[in-house]
């Protein structure tokens, strides 16, 4: 029987012609075709992961049930806050919530989004309470598969993480393009995260800056098909960072609530047990009034608990942890160090580090097990 008699279509990927059987995913047909030499099973074909939406062409979809999730958590979020007599939320997201209401009760349908426009990514991004900032149109200037795939990992990471998505309850997060001097690619200040147009304007320069920054250890690689999708997630890094951080606080009553007296030890019956025994929480719970130490404290456990797992894992000292899976940038403070391996923890082929990373967000309920 010759191969066209089967189910499926031909289809002209990379100047090859593929078969593709129904209900065969692309990644197996180029492998299955032998003309794509030796391609890696899970790396490069994530079409079933839920964790990252797949972009085809800068196109993607929402599933129905996804907007309802995402409906019915900020339904729910923003009813407490409000009886909680929280008017600021009231003000800024009382017609989102309106509308939420209004969508749930008609039913959600599947959504198509083309992210090649800008109307569309800034459609998306808003039913996360991220805004794209267009300052002078410099959105335009960057390259559209960058800007898509920036989009979409903003997207889902923000989806996939309660400790952001709990702060973009009462907060905008924004993403907005700019200039820089030359060595600034992407930033980050608390929600905000900026692209450089004079990086993210072509995506052979960024894939140039990637390669460079591997070779001169600046950064520890990603899986591949995700090298240019590194900067955008590193940023998301500190995004996540410090949301995290915010998150967590929750338990120790700092700067939130501070009018509740007997909360916070209610607050700390809640907290996890998997992390009450990790070193730097422990510390902090000891000491419930030293808030600024406790900030640091906080902070510390998201990169000091995920090397010490490694240094039991692996019978390696501190030192011999960071030298092996640590670029010399990461080496620069925790934040740097964090960004970096959240971005290599997600982005397919972690190391033992970037995966302990991800680990311990994971117990602590900073980002979703899927
Ligand atoms: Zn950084």
């Amino acid at each position: 029987m010759a191969e066209n008699d089967l189910g499926g279509v031909w289809r002209t990927i990379g100047g090859r012609r593929v078969f593709i059987k129904d209900g065969q995913d692309l990644a197996t047909a180029m492998r299955e075709s032998g003309k794509f030499g030796n391609i890696k099973e899970k790396e490069e074909d994530n079409s079933d992961n839920k964790e990252f939406h797949k972009l085809e062409n800068g196109k993607m979809t929402v599933s129905a049930s996804e907007q309802e999730e995402i409906a019915d958590y900020y339904i729910n979020a923003w009813e407490k806050r409000i009886e909680k007599g929280d008017y600021f939320v009231k003000s800024r997201f009382g017609e989102k919530y309106e509308n939420l209401l209004k969508q749930k009760e008609e039913g959600f349908k599947d959504k198509n989004y083309d992210l090649n426009r800008i109307e569309d990514c800034k459609e998306l991004l808003d039913n996360l309470n991220w805004q794209i900032y267009d300052n002078d149109g410099k959105f335009e200037r960057l390259d559209k598969d960058l800007r898509a795939e920036a989009v979409q990992q903003i997207y889902d990471i923000t989806r996939n993480s309660p400790a952001i998505m709990e702060n973009t309850e009462v907060n905008y997060f924004f993403l907005q393009a700019d200039r820089y001097g030359n060595d600034t690619i992407a930033e980050t200040q608390y929600g905000k995260v900026t692209l450089n147009v004079n990086d993210y304007y072509n995506k052979k320069h960024l894939e140039d800056i990637y390669n460079e920054g591997i070779s001169n250890n600046w950064f520890v690689g990603v899986g591949k098909g995700n090298e240019t999708k590194e900067f955008i997630t590193h940023e998301m890094g500190h995004v996540q960072h410090q949301q995290t951080c915010d998150y967590l606080k929750k338990y120790f009553q700092i700067e939130i609530n501070n009018d509740e007296t007997s909360w916070n030890k209610e607050a700390l019956n809640r907290m996890p047990e998997s992390i009450k025994n990790v070193k730097e929480i422990k510390e902090a719970i000891s000491k419930p009034d030293d808030y600024s130490g406790n900030n640091k404290r906080i902070k510390k456990s998201f990169t000091e608990e995920p090397i010490r797992r490694v240094m039991k894992n692996e019978g390696l000292s501190r030192k011999e942890v960071i030298d092996k899976y640590v670029s010399d940038y990461g080496k620069r403070d925790s934040d740097e160090m964090f960004a970096e391996m959240f971005a290599n923890g997600l982005l397919g082929k972690p190391n033992s580090l970037g995966k302990e990373t991800i680990n311990y967000l994971k117990d602590i309920g900073g980002y979703r097990k899927w």
